[in-house]
């Protein structure tokens, strides 16, 4: 199966793809691990994408497009999919759709972890003091939040629609939220 994670910056959604790999033996594919792999790599597009995170902006979608591309069309990882942090705008959306449907795949699941911006705020300040990820100093994280509430609330719209598309209290604890999860994937 194949399953999209949603939600804004801070909701969760590393924490609970990581909880569904496990137990789903599923493949993670997060872009921000992707693009901050870049950028510790020091590939060409490496220095690019590190000024593009650490102001809070967006990569653009033929820099995420070309890393998520070899991904779906790698045999080993065929219908075991789980995107966090993508699709993060409708055309990302789309993109990810055309590329499904040439590997012959499509979305399983789709799950928005809905949580408040204060609630947010909190998490990433923590996890800021945990972690020492650069991007994420308040101003930073405000500007993501905002970013995100303007380009990915349309691929919200997108999906929300879909069957398979569940909306899940991302404010409850951790293994509350798996639990829940884990009962709709296991159907
Ligand atoms: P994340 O680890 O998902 O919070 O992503 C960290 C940063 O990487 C984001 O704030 C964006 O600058 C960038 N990023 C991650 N995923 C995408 C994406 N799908 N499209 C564009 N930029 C992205």
């Amino acid at each position: 199966m194949n399953v999209i994670i949603f939600g804004p910056p801070g909701a969760g959604k590393g924490t609970q793809a990581i909880n569904i790999v496990k137990k789903f033996n599923l493949y993670q594919v997060s872009t921000g691990d992707l693009l901050r792999r870049e950028v510790k790599d020091k590939t060409v597009i490496g220095k690019d994408i590190e000024k593009i995170i650490s102001k809070g902006d967006f990569a653009t979608d033929e820099i995420v497009n070309d890393l998520i591309e070899k991904i779906v069309f790698d045999t080993e990882k065929k219908n075991k999919l789980i995107f966090d942090g993508y699709p993060r705008s409708l055309s990302q959306a789309k993109n990810l759709d055309a590329l499904l449907k040439k590997s012959n795949q499509k979305i399983d699941f789709i799950f928005f972890l809905n949580v408040k911006k204060e609630t947010i705020i909190n998490r990433i300040e923590k996890r800021s003091l945990l972690e020492n990820r650069a991007d994420d100093n308040l101003t930073t994280i405000l500007r993501r939040y905002d970013t995100y509430m303007e380009t990915t609330k349309p691929v919200l719209d997108f999906y929300s629609d879909n069957t398979n598309f569940y909306e899940i209290d991302g404010s409850e604890e951790i293994a509350e939220i798996f639990n829940k999860i884990e009962q709709i994937l296991s159907v």
